[in-house]
């Protein structure tokens, strides 16, 4: 049986780890079963980006009239727009060739479940026999798949998922009708590419509102901008059953305020979110065992109940994105084969966009939450249209389109959560997360030193650590959509 210091299951942000232990001169093993770069790269954030962007330039063209440039209605050449995609997820293949010259390190392309706590046994994807490795140390990255409700005759009536979608099924043509389960962030950027491309799309959402874990307001603006491109938005609605009829697809869908309809549609794309890979794992052999909706409990230091095996990114269950997978994967390479001293992870200020149109973006707390927890707060709202760049990009007091930054903050001017829906959000939203981060590392730090006079000294070196002061204080670019998320404190002052 071939021994190995560290053996990662998993090839997105895992790669992280297993080129930090590679650097060190361990012996290493990574074990893939599918594309080499994981989700974000061959199935996620990248190539559904390279759909985003084509889509959002067609809707900015839509309402290019207001400030007096007229366009035709965009063609849209598919062909262009895809192959620009799978360039991008092309992408995979150097990552296998630059994994293959790496010494010290073999590659198994196949499925690996435990055989017990240091022992793995791999499928292999060409059929060859099942092989067992030994590892000093495992590192789980080994993410999650699309959740796939029980409907009945789904099966047979066949579906979409994101995997299939940017796999095998990818369309050569688009449909005409796509109907969506699911109104989450990924399924309601499908609606936004596919509908600007000409799709005629239904989402069909069992919550009352779309993204629901962003500030109602927002769930309802974006909402309202989607029902104005002809998006149907069917909220409090349960898909019941599915069939074919007639070379359609037919969804039944029961609504929790009573009433039944059916729609009929090309094509069903599941987008309900995402169930764990650890079922594919059999941790039980490795004497982990999963919390009760399968994912991988870890600590603050990634570390699970073994002490030799760690889990990061979605697998862990903890806030979904491959940022915050990138940032658990440095943080523990740090640990393991740097630091002298552990750094535990901080999820406090974990931030995340919606590339809809228009986008969101959202840090901290919403308001609902602070309620909940009983956290005094104030909170403002600035739009696009009281700032000129906004109006500059056409955006009217008034108008349906005319997007927000919400801000809430605490006492000593602390910010508790930023939300932003509107154009660039994604961008105006970052100078938040490092202000309340480099907030949160000193309240960690001085927690952690227990010392009260380097407390205090600290306090009167920088009161204003993690708040907004700085930005009352500092000018801000004429006329630049900076002035939308800064006046706001103004607001706040007020
Ligand atoms: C359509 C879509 C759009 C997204 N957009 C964004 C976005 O804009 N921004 C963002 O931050 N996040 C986005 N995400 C989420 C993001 O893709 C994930 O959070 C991220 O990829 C998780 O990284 P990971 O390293 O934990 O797992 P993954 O990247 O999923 O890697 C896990 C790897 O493990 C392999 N694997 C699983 N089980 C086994 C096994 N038993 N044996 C061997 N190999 C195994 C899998 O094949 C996979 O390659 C999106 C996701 C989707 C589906």
């Amino acid at each position: 049986m071939k021994q190995y210091d560290l053996v990662v299951i998993g090839s997105g942000s895992g790669l992280m780890v297993l080129e930090a232990a590679l650097g060190h001169g361990l012996r290493c093993a990574i074990v893939e079963k599918a594309k080499f770069g994981g989700t974000c790269l061959t199935k996620g954030c990248i190539p559904s980006k390279m759909l985003v962007y084509p889509a959002d330039f067609i809707r900015e063209a839509e309402m290019s009239e207001r400030f007096g440039v007229k366009v035709e209605r965009p063609q849209v050449d598919w062909n262009t727009i895809s192959k620009r995609m799978w360039e991008q997820i092309d992408f995979t293949k150097k990552i296998r060739q630059y994994l293959t010259q790496q010494p010290n390190l073999d590659i198994y392309c196949g499925r690996g479940s435990f055989t017990g706590p240091h022992t793995m046994s791999i499928r292999h994807d060409d059929g060859a026999e099942d092989e067992e490795i030994h590892g000093e140390n495992f590192v789980i990255a080994a993410g999650a798949r699309s959740f796939v409700p029980e409907i009945d005759g789904l099966n047979d009536a066949g579906y979409l998922t994101t995997e299939r979608f940017f796999g095998d099924k990818f369309p050569n043509k688009l449909w005409g009708h796509l109907a969506i389960v699911g109104g989450g962030p990924v399924s309601m950027e499908f609606a936004h590419f596919l509908s600007a491309y000409g799709v005629k799309i239904t989402v069909v959402e069992r919550a009352d509102r779309i993204l629901e874990k962003e500030e109602e307001e927002i769930s309802e603006f974006v909402a309202g901008q989607f029902v104005k491109n002809g998006v149907e938005i069917l909220t409090g609605c349960k898909t019941t059953s599915a069939r074919t009829e007639n070379g359609k697809k037919l969804l039944s869908v029961e609504s929790s305020h009573g009433g039944a309809r059916t729609v009929m549609c090309d094509e069903i794309l599941i987008a309900a979110g995402v169930r764990s890979n650890a079922d594919t794992l059999s941790m039980e052999k490795a004497g982990i065992a999963l919390d009760p909706r399968g994912w991988i409990p870890t600590n603050e230091y990634l570390e699970t109940s073994q002490p030799h095996i760690y889990a990061l990114g979605d697998i862990n269950g903890k806030y979904q994105f491959r940022h915050k997978a990138n940032y658990e994967a440095q943080i523990l390479a740090n640990n393991l084969f740097k630091a002298n001293e552990k750094t535990a992870v901080d999820y406090n200020t974990v931030p995340w966009a919606i590339f809809t149109n228009p986008q969101v973006a959202h840090v901290g707390m919403t308001e609902r939450e602070l309620q909940e927890k009983g956290i005094a707060y104030r909170s403002a709202k600035n739009h696009y249209s009281e700032v000129v760049a906004g109006r500059a990009m056409g955006y009217r007091a008034g108008d349906g389109d005319d997007g927000f930054v919400k801000m809430l903050a605490g006492e000593n001017a602390q910010i508790l959560g930023a939300h932003i829906v509107g154009a660039q959000a994604a961008v105006l939203l970052q100078p938040f997360v490092y202000l309340m981060q480099t907030g949160y590392h000193c309240k960690n730090k001085l927690e952690r030193s227990k010392t009260e006079l380097h407390m205090e000294c600290l306090k009167l070196i920088c009161p204003q650590i993690g708040g907004y002061a700085s930005i009352l204080d500092s000018m801000i670019i004429h006329p630049s959509l900076n002035e939308l998320t800064a006046w706001v404190f103004e607001k706040l002052e007020q």
